[in-house]
């Protein structure tokens, strides 16, 4: 295996620490910190993301509150809750989980959401800011996979990053961010033509598809940093895998994320971080 594996689990933990020491600092300061977490229905995935969060919140001393709405809850009721814990000072962020059920609007529920409370960095508000590069808080995932980029000293600057997939949660941003740091950045999606000679010139490449295997080692240069978001359930074997076939491209990546234990642990550790961002920034 000529691939380094970058290790998820110890990066996220050593941002978890840092933002523990934040919250700390904050307390010390009679600042409490204080995320929402507002779950509609009984999606198993969406649960299980749920207790990962309020647990995270627990180890790193962030007050939570979780809201488990019964799937038949009206537009109404959820905006009525948003709005609630807008005004809620003990609230600093509010995320609403998704997917939520198909009769609710999730954009509606994203706009009424106050930006200053936007952890996930959702709102058209913080999504504008990150298009011009000032911006409080960055997408909890986009923000991991650049973490986890830099932990490997490998620079973005001037390298060709291509992004997989172009989702406004996870490609779009991806793509913005590495541009920030002054990538040459591509981004291919399901109407791409070739993608395997488009992914083999990335020294740095992103995969945020939702498709087991789609990248093989064909496809990667070799020496590439392969970021792997995609979280998809083996079809075979019924475990947890990404978009990357890991067994082929880890021989010829550079560095490469496992999944489970790579950009997963990194997005719940980028929403601690923010939730500390939106108490700073309340609290100036
Ligand atoms: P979406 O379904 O919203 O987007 C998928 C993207 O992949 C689309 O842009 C689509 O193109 C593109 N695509 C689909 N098929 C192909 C193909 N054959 N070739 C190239 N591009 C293709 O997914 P998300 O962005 O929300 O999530 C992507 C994956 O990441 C999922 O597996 C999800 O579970 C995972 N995820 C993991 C997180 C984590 O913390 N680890 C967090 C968030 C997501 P088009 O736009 O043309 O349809």
């Amino acid at each position: 295996m000529a691939a380094q594996i970058i290790d998820g689990k110890a990066v996220s933990a050593s941002v978890r620490s840092a933002v523990a020491e934040e919250v700390t600092a904050l307390k010390q300061k009679g600042i409490g910190v204080g995320l929402a977490v507002v779950i509609v229905g009984d999606d198993p995935a969406s649960r299980i993301y749920v207790n990962n969060k309020k647990k995270a919140c627990a180890e790193v001393g962030i007050y939570s509150e979780e809201y488990a709405l019964p799937a038949e809850t009206t537009q109404q009721e959820l905006l009525d809750l948003v709005h609630r814990l807008n005004n809620d000072p003990k609230i600093n962020g509010i995320l609403v989980q998704s997917p939520l059920p198909s009769h609710l609007d999730e954009n509606q529920i994203v706009a009424e959401i106050s930006p200053l409370k936007d952890v996930d960095a959702f709102h058209a508000q913080n999504v504008g800011k990150i298009m011009i590069g000032d911006f409080d808080f960055l997408p909890c995932t986009p923000a991991g996979c650049i973490h986890l980029i830099d932990s490997t000293g490998v620079s973005i600057e001037g390298k060709n990053c291509v992004v997989v997939g172009r989702s406004n949660i996870v490609g779009k941003p991806m793509a913005m961010l590495l541009l920030h740091r002054h990538g040459t950045v591509t981004i291919c999606h399901s109407r791409t033509r070739d993608l395997a000679a488009l992914c083999k010139q990335a020294d740095i490449l992103v995969a945020a598809v939702g498709r087991a295997k789609l990248i093989t080692k064909e496809m990667v240069k070799p020496g590439a940093v392969v970021i792997d978001v995609g979280m998809n359930r083996n079809p075979e074997t019924g475990k947890l895998c990404g978009d990357v076939d890991f067994e082929g491209v880890s021989q010829v990546a550079g560095y490469i994320t496992p999944v489970p234990g790579g950009v997963g642990p990194m997005t719940i550790a980028m929403l601690m971080k923010n939730t500390v961002t939106a108490a700073k920034i309340q609290n100036k």
